[in-house]
């Protein structure tokens, strides 16, 4: 169980376009990495990696991203919304933590892959629908984590062996 946390910083978004807030970093009393293929079966978009061995996910409409020891979340207002948040992560954590026994754990770990080798898969279209100007910047964003596969309506009119090569590729 995850009794607490310290070390608390708020960190300035710098000149991050649009940004109101602030990155929280903390560190928790406790190695929790046990924890994270259980977070990645139940948490909202989960994405879990191998090198270094963390997970992001969203929770409460806070972006988490959880190392071993410690964790980060944006975007806070001040240190008091900061602190409200973590505690309800913690309720969250412990509460995965006491239901592990009826959670099937997802091992599945992103990959980051090189924009191209998504790109080449894609259908090249440019039809904007996932909210991106070209094929190949939503690659770049699939590449790094940053946009869902799902996005793009144009899949089912890709060949099923590229479907099957890009979700291989971007999940093991
Ligand atoms: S929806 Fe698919 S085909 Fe259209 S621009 Fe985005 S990635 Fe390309």
């Amino acid at each position: 169980m995850i009794k607490g946390y310290s070390d608390l910083v708020l960190e300035s978004r710098g000149c991050d376009p649009g940004s109101m807030g602030f990155k929280a970093r903390f560190k928790f009393n406790t190695d929790i990495s046990s924890l994270f293929p259980y977070i990645n079966a139940v948490a909202e978009k989960p994405l879990y990696f191998d090198k270094p061995h963390y997970i992001k996910f969203t929770f409460n409409e806070f972006h988490y991203a959880l190392y071993p020891d410690n964790g980060f979340l944006a975007l806070v207002e001040n240190r008091a919304h900061a602190i409200e948040a973590i505690e309800k992560l913690i309720e969250f954590l412990n509460d995965i933590y006491s239901r592990k026994d009826s959670i099937k754990p997802d091992h599945k770990k992103f990959k980051h892959i090189p924009a191209l080798d998504i790109y080449k898969l894609l259908s090249k279209s440019n039809c904007k629908k996932c909210g991106f100007q070209t094929c190949m910047s939503f690659a770049a964003a699939l590449g790094k984590g940053e946009a869902s596969l799902d996005k793009c309506p144009d899949l089912c009119n890709l060949k099923g062996e590229n479907v099957i090569k890009l979700r291989s590729m971007l999940f093991e």
